[in-house]
């Protein structure tokens, strides 16, 4: 499947030896509220490779006070976006970390096609999860987050998790408020733009006939392991795992 890694001629020890590990590198997409960063540590758990988030990375990245961290840290301060470049840089510091050898999920990476060309060139991808949650199941599923101002917890007034006592946060018993961008207008622009983001990212992966699990009609409340079930039978069909 993979066309710039099939050449037998080209196949030194390090290639040889990453196809006989099992090592599964998959992309997890999904709208915002679909649960993606949920199921992407499930199976980060069950499968024991590790869930990259872009945010994560970064901050860890700043933390070892390299270079590259410092320059993260100042576009993360200012609220600029972080130019491809160096999130590319990061994301192949990261997956040559000994931590990803048996592969790893990405959760909120590649986000742009020029990403995802920059991610083939550093190593290959088995699978693409799509969670596909129709929109009026996001818009009633976030408008109903409530965060706490102390913990920052996150719970839903009428879907799981809720919590115990209404408005109140179970852990500290502070005060839970509504995100700005958790109110339906706002969600619905959300959508807009996750939607233009990852269309040419599904065709591009399409184009390179990479294995697609897509998780149809996901519901308002579809319980967690019913949908990780549905993700790992795909897996399972996709003979991935
Ligand atoms: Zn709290």
């Amino acid at each position: 499947m993979d066309e710039t890694h099939g050449s037998s001629d080209g196949q030194n020890t390090t290639e040889r030896k990453r196809k006989d590990e099992p090592k599964t590198n998959l992309i997890i997409f999904g709208p915002p509220g679909a649960g993606k960063g949920t199921y992407a540590s499930k199976l980060a758990e069950r499968f024991s490779i590790p869930a990259i988030a872009t945010g994560d990375i970064f901050r860890a990245e700043v933390k070892t006070g390299s270079v590259l961290g410092e320059n993260v840290a100042d576009y993360l301060r200012s609220g600029r976006l972080v130019p491809d470049e160096i999130v590319n840089e990061v994301l192949k510091n990261w997956l040559n970390k000994p931590e990803s050898g048996r592969g790893f999920i990405l959760d909120g990476y590649p986000r742009t096609v020029e990403q995802a060309k920059a991610l083939d060139e550093m190593t290959r991808i088995d699978a693409i999860i799509n969670l596909a949650v129709p929109d009026e199941v996001v818009v009633e599923r976030l408008s109903n987050r409530r965060i706490c101002r102390s913990c920052g917890a996150i719970y839903n007034i009428k879907y799981s998790p809720k919590p115990k006592v209404d408005s109140k946060c179970d852990k500290c018993g502070e005060k839970l408020y509504q995100r700005e961008d958790d109110k339906p207008e706002v969600i619905r622009e959300r959508l807009r733009v996750y939607e233009k983001q990852t269309e040419p990212l599904i065709v591009y992966y399409k184009k390179r006939k990479a294995k697609f699990v897509t998780i149809e009609n996901i519901q308002v409340d579809a319980p967690i392991d019913i949908v990780l079930q549905r993700i790992l039978d795909g897996l399972k069909k996709a003979e991935l795992r």
